[in-house]
């Protein structure tokens, strides 16, 4: 059967940074409370116990610098991340000392969330869905390849600024759980493929963005996302 009911959706299909050939998303997972500052500034456990993984849909990856606010919220927070992207399957479960090899590229996205409906998800123990998993809700700059450019090293800064405002900073050494830890997580979970992009986790200083608001996100040497709120 090879006749489609409509034509099937474009994946969002992400600029690499001196190449011509384009990332296509598969997968977006998340990481949650992987900075102790920011699990502290939620008021959730500081814990290197099991990560905390959530996802979003594969065409919430947003590569325009107009970031639409979203419906439904009166509190749409920046989270600023580094974000993996994965370059070949996984079978099953890889083995810590292979799991760098799975990574492609780097970059550097904003996990939008709308906090006042994560606050009431969280306190009736519901799902994130909907302050996570949103249109647009994943902004994601051009990636830098590994091969010729390497693997950020712990000292790489990760910052955000708002409107020429330093909101978030930190440094990927911050990370509860680094990238071989979370890439041996979640392939234990899932079926790793190329094309998923893997979102790090933020350090603190989320905040409320406005419409009209100017946002840079920064990782250190590697990759930058400049955009606006309308
Ligand atoms: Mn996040």
């Amino acid at each position: 059967m090879s006749a489609l009911a409509f034509p099937a959706p474009a994946l969002p299909c992400l600029p690499v940074l001196g190449g011509q050939a384009g990332f296509p998303v598969h997968r977006i997972y998340c990481v949650g409370r992987n900075f102790a500052d920011h699990a502290r500034e939620m008021g959730a456990p500081v814990e290197r116990g099991t990560p905390t993984i959530f996802m979003k849909p594969a065409d919430a990856a947003w590569l325009a610098a107009d970031v639409p606010y979203p419906p439904g919220t009166a509190d749409l927070h920046h989270e600023v991340e580094m974000v993996l992207a994965l370059g070949r399957d996984a079978g099953g479960p890889i083995r810590r000392e292979e799991a760098l090899e799975f990574v492609y590229a780097h970059g550097v996205g904003l996990d939008l969330t709308r906090r006042d409906l994560q606050a009431v998800a969280k306190e009736k123990r519901l799902p994130w869905d909907v302050a996570k998993g949103f249109d647009a809700s994943a902004p994601v700059s051009p990636l830098r390849p590994v091969a010729g450019h390497g693997h950020p090293g712990p000292d790489t800064v990760l910052s955000l600024e708002v409107n020429g405002e330093l909101r978030q900073r930190s440094t990927l050494g911050e990370m509860l759980f680094g990238v071989e830890d979370i890439l041996v997580h979640l392939s234990g979970l899932f079926r790793l493929r190329a094309g998923d992009l893997v979102f790090m986790g933020t350090p603190a200083g989320v905040a409320a963005l406005q419409r009209g608001d100017r946002f840079h996100a920064r990782l250190e040497g590697v990759a930058e996302l400049a955009g606006r709120i309308v």
